[in-house]
């Protein structure tokens, strides 16, 4: 699997391509403001894209989505209990002062414990309910990558304080798909630097302990 990053934005937020190099065939996820870097990314390789997969419906991991949708017909998918939150995106727009209009709704939901398949390769689906209430992360386990959105960065967690966050419920995922993983497994993170699993049970303060009870 050949991974590109594209940051951009007031959040520097990730959005990646991952690509089957055998089929040339590609999965774009979260399409925030480097979304333009994607569609020439994808106009320079002739790569297709068989999906555009969201792990949650925050403005700044769809913002991208509709110049995604002018360049490619891939359908969507995010997981239902997103809805609310990508049905309000105008309104999660003019909160940071941006004016959007409304985005067609995803194509498919994702529930959890399917795969998403691109090529010869796939991609699992773990809902990871916490940051919100449908978020997930993409893991290939025998390419040792996963794409964690905002459930984990590298020495931090995902923030909780927005609607449907859920500070215990954040955690709950994190024992339950992140740690479980083997430590060599790379972490592509919806914000920062990439990690791996056993750095961040090392060294994240947040897991060590530390800061497990303040209010995050
Ligand atoms: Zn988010
Ligand atoms: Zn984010």
């Amino acid at each position: 699997m050949l991974i590109e990053t594209f940051t951009g934005g007031q959040f520097l937020q990730n959005g990646y391509l991952a690509l089957c190099e055998e089929t040339r065939e590609s999965v774009v996820i979260d399409p925030g403001a480097a979304a333009p870097q994607i569609v020439a990314n994808l106009q320079n390789t002739g790569s297709s894209v068989t999906a555009i997969i969201l792990t949650h419906g925050h403005f700044d991991h769809i913002e991208g989505l509709h110049q995604m949708r002018e360049c490619t017909d891939a359908p969507v998918y995010m997981h239902s209990l997103d809805t609310d939150l990508f049905e309000n995106f105008p309104a999660q727009a003019a909160q940071f002062g941006v004016q959007r209009d409304a985005l067609s709704l995803p194509d498919k939901e994702l529930k959890g414990g399917e795969a998403v398949t691109f090529g010869r390769l796939s991609l699992e689906v773990f809902h990871t309910p916490g940051h919100s209430p449908g978020h997930v992360i993409f893991v290939n386990e025998s390419e040792e990558v996963a794409f964690v959105g905002d459930l984990i960065f590298r020495g931090s967690v995902g923030r909780t304080d927005l609607p449907g966050g859920d500070s215990k419920m954040l955690f709950d995922s994190i024992q339950k798909h992140i740690l479980t993983m083997p430590d060599h497994l790379k972490l592509f993170t919806g914000h920062g630097p990439a990690t791996t699993v056993g750095q961040e049970r090392d060294t994240n303060p947040f897991l060590t302990g530390n800061f497990m009870d303040n209010n995050l």
